[in-house]
């Protein structure tokens, strides 16, 4: 598992926000690099993530720490996700951001857009991340945004707006059958 302070990829990437992440943790499994600021967030999340008990059965007995238990319920979602798409895409990963509530996902998404909405979540076409709340998240919800990854790495072509977001609904629908 690697992991740096986001502060690293902070100064190389995003020198605007680079004070913002500057107490932020960031680790890396197969398919995600997750980002999020505080323990208590961590532990909040990965107790809003419940696997159905088919996926959970696919958790590694030997995850010790929070970090090792969202990292690896992300995967296994993620497999699942392409299961029901029926997308491999060669090299998928992407970013996971995790902030505090829908305001801030509001906020990031007005400093990106210059656009107001209530969304939960969302997933950042331009930087292959998804946001999302830590207070409103769950199963669907990530699937929800993972479907858009998926979908976003699997064409060459990007899809028209509406089919990427009828796949991410697929995804999100069917991810416990
Ligand atoms: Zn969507």
């Amino acid at each position: 598992m690697n992991k740096i302070l986001c502060i690293l990829a902070g100064i190389i990437l995003l020198p605007a926000f680079s004070s913002q992440q500057a107490s932020c943790e960031q680790t890396s499994s197969r398919y995600v690099t997750l980002q999020y600021t505080g323990k208590e967030e961590l532990r909040t999340f990965a107790d809003n993530i419940e696997l159905p008990a088919s996926l959970s059965q696919q958790m590694r007995k030997n995850t010790v720490t929070t970090e090792e238990e969202v990292l690896a319920k992300t995967d296994i979602i993620v497999e699942k996700a392409e299961t029901v798409l029926d997308m491999f895409p060669a090299n998928l990963h992407f970013t996971l951001i995790l902030l505090p509530s829908a305001k801030d996902i509001s906020k990031v998404f007005f400093q990106k857009y210059s656009k107001n909405v209530d969304y939960l979540s969302f997933y950042s076409l331009s930087e292959k991340t998804i946001y999302i709340s830590v207070k409103d998240a769950n199963l669907h919800v990530l699937a929800h945004e993972i479907g858009h990854a998926i979908v976003d790495h699997f064409f060459n072509v990007r899809p028209p707006y509406n089919i990427h977001e009828l796949m991410a609904q697929f995804t999100e629908k069917h991810i416990t059958d």
